[in-house]
């Protein structure tokens, strides 16, 4: 009897198949495999398609010319029809020494072998075909007819949406505890349940994942910033413990009483908020997930008084911790440092100029974005505190162009050398700074002779 594979269509772009025919035509197997096969069977936009052969990478930069030998692993890049692929040797690992990473890697023939490597089940299913014997009529065309190879029941397994590792799941987390991570993040970003005995050994095994390096953990926290609701990822690795060991800083929110939501801790609020995110704004996803991690370490003061102060500083080396990029974290530091602003409608046209000054015209509308999460995850509709009105107003100030950094200014660091014979350094910039501030309150001084005239005046106040 056919099994649920036999009606499965795979259908990858026109270059993959120009890469998979290339390869049987220079006598080697081809298939798809991994995630693309994956997501392909889920009917979701498959990314990457990534291929595997028998061919040795030296035999893949002779098959492809212009190739690139990507790492040790024996990945190969290959561009075709204006987009770039990977092809990979088929290998089989060897002695798990460390729980990061495979520590000795062989090439193999088999692609069953390459599969019984790969992580969870659904991702060890592949569609291609061996090499093909070739015909002894050059005018039979040996081009095979690709299957899919399924020897760990995937396919099952993407149709009850269930993940479950390959072979015994203590193990496989033993050799590489990434493992664990990529399981949460699979789980939130495809909806998919962890099968009981996977999901337990995650629960036992989860202090090994403190030996992977901060590099790859970031990766998955990355991906998993991306799904629809990371917060079914994020309360997989606070049940499992994961939490404790990669995030211990948000681990702490667990438990800490909030009066937002009846019945509800802070880690609630925060999960919520995240959620409440739209799903192509990671930078301020992230900055969700840390805008209140202050709260624990100021529950006394006042309560939670200053939290976005400590917070700022311990998203700061969280972030540094786990090696997320510069500007990233420079941006989410920032949100949440400012995430507490409080609007009030007396503010004056100079009040709004000041705001957009403080949250700096780049972050400004991340920042509005985290505070109708902010208001979502508390319960509140995402408009509350008239946020509605102060955008308005930010907007209509932004539109009117009003000066508001000093590349705007009317004078600029050179004049105030010439005309004032100040010296460059640190105390011009003071000066600058303080012109700014006088434009900011009243946009009509922003005129060379009146910002000289205020300059000169500053430094016999100095004086
Ligand atoms: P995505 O769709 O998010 O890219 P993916 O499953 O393709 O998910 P990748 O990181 O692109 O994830 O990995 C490609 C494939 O390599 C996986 O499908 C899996 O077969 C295998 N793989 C990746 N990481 C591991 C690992 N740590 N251990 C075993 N196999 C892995
Ligand atoms: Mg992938």
């Amino acid at each position: 009897m056919p099994g649920p594979e036999a009606r499965i269509e795979i259908h990858p772009p026109a270059s993959v198949i120009a890469l998979m025919d290339r390869l049987w035509a220079h006598g080697h197997a081809a298939y798809v495999v991994g995630g693309s096969v994956r997501d392909a069977i889920l009917g979701r936009p498959a990314e990457d398609w990534d291929l595997a052969t028998d061919a040795r990478p030296d035999r893949l930069l002779a098959v492809f010319p212009g190739a690139v030998y990507e790492n040790r692993f024996g990945t190969v890049a290959v561009r075709e029809g204006g987009e770039g692929h990977e092809v990979t040797t088929f290998r089989t690992d060897h002695d798990y020494a460390d729980f990061r990473r495979p520590h000795r890697v062989e090439f193999g023939d088999d692609v069953v072998l390459d599969l019984a490597r790969r992580d969870f089940t659904v991702n060890a299913i592949a569609w291609g075909a061996p090499a093909p014997v070739p015909s002894a009529d050059p005018a039979v065309e040996s081009r095979p007819a690709p299957v899919l190879v399924d020897p760990f029941d995937g396919v099952a397994d993407v149709h009850d949406r269930r993940l479950r590792a390959v072979g015994e799941p203590a193990a496989r987390f033993w050799e590489d505890a990434l493992r664990m991570v990529r399981a949460v993040r699979l789980a939130a970003v495809l909806e998919f349940q962890i099968d009981p005995p996977t999901y337990a050994a995650i629960r036992d095994n989860a202090a090994l994942a403190g030996h992977v390096s901060a590099e790859r953990i970031t990766s998955e926290l990355e991906k998993l910033l991306f799904a629809a609701h990371p917060s079914l990822g994020l309360r997989l690795m606070s049940d499992a413990g994961l939490l404790d060991v990669l995030l211990p800083e948000l681990a702490a929110e667990r438990g800490i009483a909030q009066n937002k939501i009846e019945g509800e801790d802070l880690w609630d609020h925060t999960l919520r908020t995240l959620d409440a995110v739209p799903a192509d704004r990671p930078v301020v996803r992230l900055a969700a997930l840390l805008h209140d991690v202050g709260k624990p370490t100021t529950v006394d003061d006042g309560p939670f008084r200053g939290h976005e102060t400590a917070g700022a500083e311990i998203a700061r080396r969280l972030l540094e911790r786990l090696r997320f990029p510069k500007l990233a974290t420079e941006r989410v530091v920032h949100l949440v440092r400012s995430h507490m602003f409080a609007y009030e409608p007396e503010w004056g046209a100079a009040g709004i100029r000041r705001f957009i000054q403080r949250t700096r015209i780049d972050s400004i509308d991340d920042l509005f974005t985290l505070r109708e999460a902010d208001n979502v995850g508390s319960g509140l509709p995402a408009d509350a505190d008239l946020l509605g009105d102060l955008r308005a107003r930010v907007a209509a100030e932004l539109a009117s162009s009003v000066v508001l950094d000093r590349s705007r200014l009317a004078v600029h660091g050179d004049d105030l050398i010439a005309e004032l014979g100040l010296p460059a350094g640190p105390h011009l910039g003071g000066i600058l700074d303080d012109l700014l501030e006088r434009v900011i309150a009243d946009p009509t001084l922003n005129d060379r002779a009146t910002l000289l005239l205020l300059a000169e005046s500053m430094l016999t106040e100095d004086r």
